[in-house]
């Protein structure tokens, strides 16, 4: 599994060119033509994990089960956080963990059916478990920027049809360390409902 240290990602109203650079010293452009089915800011998601060195990411990779529910995790995470940020809400921990525990158990069981799909068999409390265990928060705070002004955009427009170019560099040193105290809260939550 490769761990990313740059992304050049342009987003032309749901086509998509990516420049993957990475940790080894390769790297990789990618294009897709036509709008992919999940919103600009999973592209994000993906990339996010894939600047760690032990989460799957390459949603490329067969089979990508498990890289789909790593990033639509990471996504959800971020979504939830990012709508309390902009709007400078309180953060309800109760309810949003539970929609993010509900939601990935149903991803995990009856969308991707991973338990008897994916060679691993893992169930939605075994990858969930595995996903807190690997999941870097700092990665998460060096990160949130370029997902936030994804989400910004994609929120405001309601469709595809925007652009947008997001750069991204394991350097990156803008730290949101707000997002920390968030995730710790809800995984306390989340665990707490298993
Ligand atoms: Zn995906």
């Amino acid at each position: 599994m490769k761990t990313l240290s740059n992304v050049d990602w342009v987003w032309n109203s749901g086509k998509v060119f990516s420049t993957l650079q990475f940790t080894d010293g390769t790297s990789e452009n990618r294009t897709n033509d036509k709008p992919p089915p999940t919103l600009a800011c999973h592209d994000i998601a993906h990339f996010i994990c894939g600047f760690h060195q032990d989460l799957e990411w390459d949603y490329q990779k067969e089979p990508n089960h498990i890289a789909e529910y790593n990033a639509v995790f990471v996504e959800h995470l971020l979504t939830e956080f990012s709508y309390y940020y902009y709007n400078e809400y309180p953060i309800d921990f109760y309810d949003t963990s539970l929609r993010i525990f509900n939601y990935m158990k149903w991803f995990s069981e009856d969308y991707y059916v991973i338990k008897v799909r994916h060679p691993s068999r893992k169930t939605f409390l075994e990858l969930q478990k595995d996903f807190f265990k690997r999941i870097d928060i700092s990665i998460l705070t060096q990160h949130f920027t370029s997902f936030y002004n994804t989400w910004i955009i994609q929120d405001m427009i309601q469709s595809p049809n925007f652009n947008i170019n997001i750069k991204m560099s394991d350097k990156e040193e803008n730290k949101i360390e707000e997002i920390r105290p968030y995730l710790l809260q809800i995984e306390r939550y989340i665990n707490a409902f298993s």
